[in-house]
């Protein structure tokens, strides 16, 4: 028997009706704050990540699906979805439009990293890009959203962090205190870090390593390096979050996996997901366009990871079905008529099955039971001949007698009831 991929999962029909609701809502609430849905592709050439993400990041170095196709062009199944939306952005020069420049996407993305609950091989993003826009209000607006969709959900004891990772100005002198700081604890960081540390010493404070972490405690901070404008901006975010009433912690260490991130960096973690806490995250990009060929455009977004959200419903938050009818029919006549009766409902837009293998009316209802059914149409020949036919309520237990023509829509009227 063949496999499937290490970390790489199946959603089965039992998990779905949470899928669909994460995603209904998540397609809702972008369309309710005037972001417009886009599909960019699940794979691009290798070098967009690279040039977007950052070569010295974890997900360059160590996470892509990178391959060569046949004309031995690199390729790479995108990590996230950040990068192949802003080259969409540039290339359609969807900046040029007078209309909105705000965008959602849902789908999977793919990293090489060790699977465990919370982490794959193959996972879902749910995320918005807001291009265009300076404004704290817009950083505010992204965070917003992204609270909403996570409280919406019902999800329990989430923490919103904020900083400020300072503009491009800001954090070369920031950048040279800290590499000073580490090079004087260098032997108590992780072997990682030690390599990283000339190449991007900022993600040195991101590292999960007990060790890592107590080295760099008393870390200079970023927030001690903000221009007199990145100090504003954060401010005026801090501001706006607190007159909508989204509580949020200031965190001076934290810092994002991405290179791209310029003055605002959120993450929402979630006390209950254990040592993949991250549920969702992001920030300001001001950069990013320009450095992949576009024109300077500011923006911001955030991507949220759907397993670990799925992790965290409640099942209160998922709808229960739509109410059912099932079909039991008997005889030649009697199927012929339930057969008819079935499309009816189906044609009106209720849920309607039958057993095409059930051949004794106790098979039918407990197949019937199974699949939740609030109503069993019976009919065999002599029903059919009547013109009539058997609805029991399966609630009830009781049993009425309607006529064939009309008994699809006093059924899907009756449904509404129960
Ligand atoms: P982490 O610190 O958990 O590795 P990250 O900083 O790499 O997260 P981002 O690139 O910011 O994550 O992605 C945003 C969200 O996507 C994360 O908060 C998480 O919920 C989800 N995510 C990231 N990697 C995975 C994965 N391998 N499996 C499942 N979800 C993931
Ligand atoms: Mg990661």
């Amino acid at each position: 028997m063949i496999r499937g991929i290490k970390g790489v999962k199946d959603i089965l029909p039992d998990e779905i009706a949470r899928w669909q609701t994460i995603e209904d809502e998540a397609r809702r609430l972008s369309l309710v704050y005037g972001y417009q849905e886009i599909r960019v592709p699940v794979f691009e050439v290798t070098e967009l990540f690279a040039r977007s993400i950052g070569a010295s990041t974890d997900i360059v170095e160590k996470e892509m699906y990178t391959f060569q196709d046949r004309d031995g062009k690199s390729l790479t199944l995108r990590p996230e979805a950040t990068a192949g939306v802003v080259r969409a952005y540039i290339e359609h020069n969807l900046g040029a439009s007078p209309a909105s420049q705000k965008f959602f996407y849902l789908g999977p993305m793919f990293r090489h990293e060790r699977p465990q609950a919370g982490r794959l091989r193959q996972f879902h993003q749910y995320g918005v890009e807001s291009f265009g826009s300076k404004s704290p209000l817009a950083d505010v607006e992204v965070i917003s959203l992204l609270w909403r969709f996570l409280t919406g959900l019902g999800l329990p004891d989430l923490t919103l962090e904020i900083n400020s990772l300072g503009d491009a100005s800001d954090r070369p002198a920031y950048k040279a205190a800290l590499l000073e700081f580490l090079k004087k604890r260098e032997e108590r960081l992780c072997q990682n870090c030690r390599r990283r540390m000339g190449t991007n010493p900022l993600r040195v404070l991101d590292c999960k390593t007990p060790g890592c972490k107590a080295a760099t405690e008393d870390a200079p901070q970023i927030s001690d390096h903000l221009s007199p404008g990145s100090r504003q901006h954060l401010r005026d975010v801090q501001a706006s979050l607190g007159d909508l009433g989204i509580p949020y912690t200031l965190n001076p260490r934290l810092v994002r996996g991405l290179d791209y991130y310029t003055l605002t960096a959120f993450e929402v973690t979630c006390r209950h997901l254990g040592a993949q806490n991250a549920v969702g995250a992001g920030g300001r990009y001001d950069g990013l366009v320009e450095a992949l060929g576009g024109p300077s455009t500011p923006a911001v977004g955030f991507a949220v990871g759907l397993e670990r959200v799925s992790l965290m419903l409640p099942d209160a938050a998922i709808p229960s079905p739509q109410k059912m009818v099932f079909v039991a029919a008997f005889g030649q006549q009697g199927v012929a008529v339930g057969t008819r009766v079935l499309d009816e409902l189906r044609a009106l837009g209720v849920r309607a099955d039958t057993d095409y293998r059930a051949t004794t009316l106790k098979a039918h209802l407990r197949q019937a039971d199974r699949l939740g059914a609030a109503f069993v149409v019976i009919i065999g020949d002599d029903e059919a001949a009547k013109g009539n036919l058997l609805v029991r309520n399966m609630r009830t237990k009781e049993q009425e007698e309607l006529p064939h023509l009309t008994a699809a829509r006093s059924l899907a009227s009756r449904l509404k009831t129960v």
